[in-house]
């Protein structure tokens, strides 16, 4: 018979899945503000690189609430949106729809983070985590915000431009 696991296992899995995920994007954001051409979308990218390294941090102290090193785990699905990201770079450099596919590939990265955030805040509450539900849900708050940000910047000015 399979070994039991329990809720404890798949919040330490998960865990790792997030903390490999945000160690790739804190690569990935300077190269994506680098590519963009809009200076808000490059300042846009530019904080979010500095929030993820906090988000980073939060992450370390979730790890350490529950006693465990701060290890990561391979996430293929990370690998594979932000190798998405980087074909649009290099397909798009230089024309006007650029910034609008830059939006479009961010916000499939924030809406896989929104995702494993939303489930690690609800095991968290449910294992009685109470210091761990507040930081992930404040990581989760940051995610929401620079996904919204992003829709603001597509309608008003990258996807204007590009069409
Ligand atoms: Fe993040
Ligand atoms: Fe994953
Ligand atoms: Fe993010």
């Amino acid at each position: 018979m399979a070994e039991e696991k329990t809720l404890d296992d798949l919040f330490l899995d998960t865990l790792k899945d997030i903390y490999y995920a945000e160690k790739q994007i804190v690569k990935n954001l300077p190269k994506m503000a680098k590519a963009a051409t809009s200076p808000e979308l490059k300042a846009g990218f530019e904080q979010h690189a500095e929030e993820t390294q906090g988000q980073i941090e939060r992450l370390e102290q979730v790890f350490e609430l529950i006693g465990k090193p701060a290890r990561a785990k391979t996430c293929e699905a990370i690998l594979g949106i932000l190798e998405e990201g980087k074909e649009i770079m290099s397909d798009y450099k230089g024309t006007v729809a650029l910034d609008a596919g830059l939006v479009a590939s961010a916000q499939a990265v924030e809406h896989y983070e929104i995702a494993r955030y939303g489930t690690l805040k609800t095991w968290a509450q449910q294992l009685g985590l109470t210091e761990a539900v507040a930081l992930l849900d404040a990581t989760l708050t940051q995610e929401i915000a620079t996904d919204k940000k992003l829709s603001q910047v597509a309608t008003t000015t990258a996807n204007r431009k590009a069409a």
